[in-house]
């Protein structure tokens, strides 16, 4: 199950590259699709799954908050009761002993450095920390929300029609069977890739590579590359430093995509107790 989401992804890369060699450029409609599907699920899992559920570090109205578990779920990325329990596992254990996916515990050397990468990366996904044993211990509150409930324990349907979906769109676009094909490969499978990966190299580039601005207990780093693709979430560093905190590029060159959608949506009035850190806070933390 674990190695067919992690290599289904991955052959439809492939195929996306094989087509693309063969047939040439696939369509605006199979790019829009990948980009708009990889912005909101990716959505999904920063402000949905970890900013929102995760951590609270917002409230909203009940069906705002589907919406997002939904996006979050549509991502592949597992369901959103294990997920938060994971991540919280993270932050409590944060590179010490127990933490489900620490890079920096596999010993020194550039070859205990690189299995550290790959097991931050994807490795710790077949370990006994990605199972759902640990819920009433790091997600009872989340238990007690029968919306939340619901949503986790129909999961696989929201897999499934995380496939179905964009077949659907590229078959009706095109009313071809090569385009629900199509459909399928960019908007489904590609998409779920990239935005897996990048999810994926907070939990390993982001706790090896980049700068440290506050102190923490761990090795987390505020990365560049990261923090723009994975819509804010690489400033690492400062999430570790506060963890509740609804808007995580800190400073005001770290373009943080998640927090200006939460912004936007208290504006709007759908989002409140918005969560931020005060300045004497920051000041006690800052490296200098
Ligand atoms: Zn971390
Ligand atoms: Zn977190």
């Amino acid at each position: 199950m674990m190695l067919g989401t992690i290599l289904l992804p991955f052959a439809g890369v492939i195929a996306a590259i094989v087509l693309t060699w063969q047939y040439g450029w696939m369509g605006w409609p199979f790019l829009a699709m990948l980009v708009v599907g990889w912005l909101f699920t990716a959505m999904g899992i920063t402000v949905g799954y970890h900013r929102l559920l995760t951590h609270n570090s917002f409230s909203t109205f009940r069906i705002v908050r589907l919406f997002w578990m939904a996006m979050g779920s549509l991502a592949v990325q597992g369901s959103p009761l294990v997920w938060c329990a994971v991540h919280r596992r993270h932050h409590e254990k944060s590179d010490h002993d127990g933490d489900p996916h620490s890079p920096v515990l596999h010993g020194y050397g550039w070859w205990a450095s690189l299995k550290g990468l790959i097991h931050a990366h994807m490795g710790w996904l077949f370990t006994r920390y990605w199972s759902p044993s640990i819920l009433q211990r790091y997600v009872p509150d989340l238990l007690c929300d029968k919306l939340m409930v619901a949503v986790d324990r129909t999961y696989v349907l929201w897999v499934a029609a995380s496939l179905a979906i964009p077949s659907a769109i590229g078959g009706l676009v095109t009313m071809s069977w090569q385009g629900a094909l199509l459909g399928l490969i960019w908007g489904g499978l590609v998409r779920i890739f990239i935005a897996h990966h990048i999810t994926w190299s907070i939990n390993s580039i982001c706790h090896v590579f980049g700068k440290r601005h506050f102190h923490t207990s761990d090795n987390s780093r505020n990365n560049v590359v990261c923090g723009v693709l994975a819509l804010g979430e690489g400033w690492h560093n400062n999430h570790h430093a506060f963890p509740t905190s609804a808007r995580h590029g800190l400073f005001w060159w770290q373009f943080d995509f998640s927090w200006i959608v939460i912004r936007l949506m208290e504006k709007a009035g759908l989002a409140w107790d918005v969560v931020l850190p005060s300045e004497r806070m920051l000041e006690r933390r800052r490296l200098h």
